[in-house]
């Protein structure tokens, strides 16, 4: 399995618009991180998880060909506001399969109603194929992934594995009963805004605090705000299996 990390940043992205903020100044491009997304690849599959505003970019630079579905942890616009440009994928293959929780699928549709409607369709409007996922396991490809269930706030959001291999972005709360889900997980991913606590994010500590309870072999932060800092000062401080992704990054498994 290859894991690319598509964007790393928070809503916002960094740089942020106009800021002056010294990290959104920084020349290292692993400071730069466009709003968060992974693909996935095992065998001859190939999913993204979100589709946010850089989505389109983000497609060009992994040089991605072809995508088996989109899997949707939840509905706020950095995870999906680039659905338009699912139309090169669509126009090659067909309608694309979404993956998303039952209420995420109708905000979609109210949001990108153009095209999740059947009748009287603008020529060159792409479709799609809706997929509900429940809190149990569900196919994709040729994989069980196993959903894990947390909260953004008070919003339902949906964690991912994929054997050894678990993504979860933009948790605040999760329940006991689904961090057992991830015992025995190689690689977990999960998001950590900045250091000071945050409404509906986990902060380092709390992700920090989320890695040590799960145990993997080895963890990458996500979903990262400027407020962090500076990718190369945030990794040193880090425990010693504990990494802070940045765009482009790819893992195997
Ligand atoms: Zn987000």
């Amino acid at each position: 399995m290859k894991v690319t990390f598509l964007g790393t940043g928070t809503s916002q992205g960094i740089p942020v618009i106009g800021s002056d903020h010294p990290v959104c100044l920084s020349k290292n491009p692993k400071d730069k991180r466009l709003r968060v997304s992974v693909l996935v690849e095992w065998d001859d599959y190939s999913y993204v998880i979100d589709c946010g505003p850089d989505f389109r970019q983000q497609m060009l630079k992994a040089n991605c060909h072809k995508i088996d579905g989109i899997v949707f942890t939840h509905e706020h616009a950095d995870h999906t506001a680039g659905l338009d440009d699912i139309r090169p994928f669509y126009f090659r293959q067909g309608d694309i399969p979404f993956y998303a929780h039952r209420r995420v699928l109708g905000e979609l549709e109210k949001r990108f109603n153009y095209i999740f409607t059947t009748k009287d369709k603008y020529p060159g409007v792409p479709s799609v194929i809706q997929n509900e996922i429940k809190n149990e396991p569900f196919l994709l490809g040729n994989l069980q992934v196993l959903p894990i269930n947390g909260y953004h706030h008070k919003l339902q959001v949906f964690g991912f594995r994929f054997k050894d291999f678990a993504y979860l972005t933009d948790m605040k709360t999760v329940a006991d009963e689904e961090i057992e889900k991830l015992k025995g997980v190689k690689v977990l991913v999960v998001n950590a805004l900045r250091e000071k606590e945050h409404l509906s994010h986990f902060n380092l500590d709390e992700a920090l605090a989320f890695i040590e309870r799960v145990q993997p072999e080895r963890a990458y932060l996500t979903h990262i705000s400027h407020y962090l800092g500076f990718h190369d000062t945030v990794q040193q401080s880090l425990p010693e299996n504990v990494y802070l992704a940045y765009d482009n990054l790819q893992l195997e498994l």
